[in-house]
């Protein structure tokens, strides 16, 4: 099936031929050259660090990206966060009010907003009783018109990973795009996606650096895809999406790739830590479902008495209750040690 895959029959026939916008750095990129002067992007002339237009390639950051993901640089796109990345795989590849997309809920809230925003009908399958894709009613789901499948694994706000297998099994009979959501990647034993990707030239995976890299302030979330659709994705994102002091951010951050993991270790011993204090010594709750994310999902008597308990401890968690499948059931990001010990005495005062 996958020999028939051809990426022009999936993007928006106004996309395909789109000149993208030519900025003043896409004509003249070499800014290294202190001989040259540049009176060609109408910016201030005067220094304070950022006067300039930031790379609207963010070679720096790519490179540094590329080296720590062992991926290729022009397997890379870069946006304003992942919800930018997510947005422009909608507008690159679903025609308004006549395409659809298939997610499945209860998962990250973003793909449903980009759908309504985007007008795009979103076909909701939900996951089976241990959150796992349902393949077959998903595969019968399908029409012709369906052009995105989004799979979050690890899964938000569930905190399991998909099975391989059934990964596998979409990817080769869906002859659309499969979006892999791995925002929570870093914290999972299995090793994502990534080197998938020249196997399957309809995969997307999305990351980003709001949650294992403690950048979720600067916004940066990164796309990896085959060349071919990064380039379509490029053509359509703004030309300075990614700002000046976003980008030396993240590049320095990425130099500490050390720390970063240091730091991912020591909430994966947390998370676990966690875990067992909150299924032995704490009556009312339920289930702590099993996690390969930086948060834990529990089942409780009552979620919205116990949230608004822990408000009054100080402590916020996220009430997940109206959500299918997630009845009375809260999600708890892991916290410093501090912290943790802070919820779990208010926990435990609250039984
Ligand atoms: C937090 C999260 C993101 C991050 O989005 P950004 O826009 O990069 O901050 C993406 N996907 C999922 C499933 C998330 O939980």
């Amino acid at each position: 099936m996958k020999s028939t895959f051809d990426i022009n029959n999936l993007v928006r026939p106004n996309i395909k031929n789109i000149t993208p916008y030519s900025s003043a750095r896409d004509e003249y990129k070499d800014i290294s050259s202190d001989e040259m002067i540049f009176l060609d992007a109408n910016e201030n002339p005067f220094e304070n660090g950022v006067n300039r237009y930031p790379d609207p390639q963010q070679i720096g950051v790519k490179r540094i990206l590329s080296k720590c993901k062992k991926i290729d640089e022009k397997n890379i796109l870069l946006g304003n966060g992942s919800d930018e990345v997510l947005d422009l795989i909608f507008r690159a590849f679903c025609e308004p009010k006549e395409d659809n997309v298939i997610t499945l809920p209860p998962t990250y809230g973003m793909y449903s907003v980009l759908a309504n925003i985007n007008n795009i009908e979103n076909r909701k399958i939900l996951l089976d009783k241990d959150f796992q894709p349902k393949v077959e009613k998903i595969l019968s789901t399908i029409d012709n018109q369906t052009k995105i499948l989004f799979l979050c694994s690890p899964n938000n706000p569930t905190g399991n990973s998909f099975s391989e297998d059934k990964v596998i099994e979409l990817l080769k009979k869906f002859n659309g795009l499969v979006v892999i959501d791995e925002a929570y990647i870093d914290f999972s034993e299995h090793e994502g996606w990534l080197k998938k990707i020249k196997k399957f030239p309809n995969l997307i995976i999305t990351q980003t650096l709001s949650k294992a890299y403690g950048l979720a302030g600067i916004r940066l979330g990164v796309c990896y895809a085959s060349e071919e659709i990064i380039k379509i994705l490029n053509n359509i994102k703004p030309p300075y999406n990614v700002n000046e002091l976003t980008q030396q951010k993240a590049v320095e951050r990425l130099r500490n790739y050390e720390d970063v993991k240091n730091e991912i270790s020591q909430l994966i011993s947390e998370r676990k830590r966690l875990k067992d204090e909150l299924e032995c010594c704490v009556s009312y709750i339920e289930k702590v479902y099993p996690s390969d994310g930086n948060f834990l999902l529990i089942k409780v008597d009552d979620a919205n008495k116990r949230y608004n308990q822990l408000l009054e401890y100080g402590v916020v968690v996220r009430n997940r209750t109206t959500q299918p499948l997630c009845e009375n059931c809260l999600r708890i990001s892991v916290g410093i040690l501090e912290e943790n010990l802070k919820l779990i005495r208010a926990l435990k005062a609250i039984q």
